[in-house]
């Protein structure tokens, strides 16, 4: 089956109840508005759109559930007090959940998922929901979109070494280097996916960032033959 990019749109969406949706998004907009990097609202709706997407091959999930983890899955980024965002999100998003009368199991299941979603911590999330609100988060940082938040993401370490971009002799350090962050990172994601649907949407995702690589890789190389032709 082929699907377009309005799939991604869901715009039918799930049957979550408006005022519900509404609830959940004005805790998220009172976390992030302020926020401005590229972990802000935008992101947080995405990764919503792709869970539910991705909810849709597993019809034992509960969509609400999976919805409301996605958007309060970072609230905690605009939280700085020292531990992991995820932990500080989990938190936040337990007494919100409470508050919006949600079950205390359905509130344990929606804060583990969005206590195990980081990259970070190179947690396999203990629940399919978690695993699908993680691979949504993961598919945010490929394609297109993953090439703007990176530099978006990286405006004080340089863009590339310039005696070797592509690291072909010395270690790749994306604490150093904006283009190793790539390789370090990003073109792995695929590879850590839980869900097919998920790497088949990665696999694509990436196909398209090793072409754009390859485009700064030739125009480096374009502009390092005229270097050296100079006289
Ligand atoms: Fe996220």
């Amino acid at each position: 089956m082929q699907h377009t990019y309005r799939d991604y749109l869901i715009r039918k969406g799930p049957a979550m109840d408006d005022t519900l949706r509404e609830k959940l998004i004005t805790v998220l907009r009172s976390y992030l508005d302020a926020c401005g990097d590229c972990h802000s609202v935008d992101h947080t709706l995405r990764v919503r759109n792709l869970a539910i997407y991705l909810a849709q091959f597993h019809p034992g999930i509960d969509r609400d559930l999976l919805e409301a983890a996605a958007y309060l899955h970072d609230i905690g980024r605009g939280v700085p007090d020292g531990r992991s965002h995820a932990k500080i999100s989990a938190e936040l998003a337990q007494k919100h959940l409470n508050e919006m009368g949600f079950s205390p199991d359905d509130v344990r299941l929606v804060r583990t998922a969005i206590e195990e979603h980081p990259f970070s911590g190179g947690t396999t999330p203990s629940h399919l929901l978690g695993q699908i609100l993680q691979d949504a988060d993961r598919l945010d940082a490929l394609g297109a979109i993953g090439i703007a938040r990176v530099f978006m993401y990286s405006t004080t370490r340089p863009l590339y070494d310039m005696e070797d971009p592509f690291a072909a002799l010395r270690e790749l350090d994306d604490d150093r280097y904006t283009l190793d962050h790539f390789y370090v990172k990003l073109l792995k994601l695929p590879e850590t996916l839980h869900t097919d649907e998920a790497r088949t949407i990665a696999r694509s995702r990436a196909e398209f960032m090793n072409q754009y690589l390859q485009e700064f890789a030739g125009e480096l190389d374009l502009v390092k033959s005229h270097h050296q032709a100079d006289p």
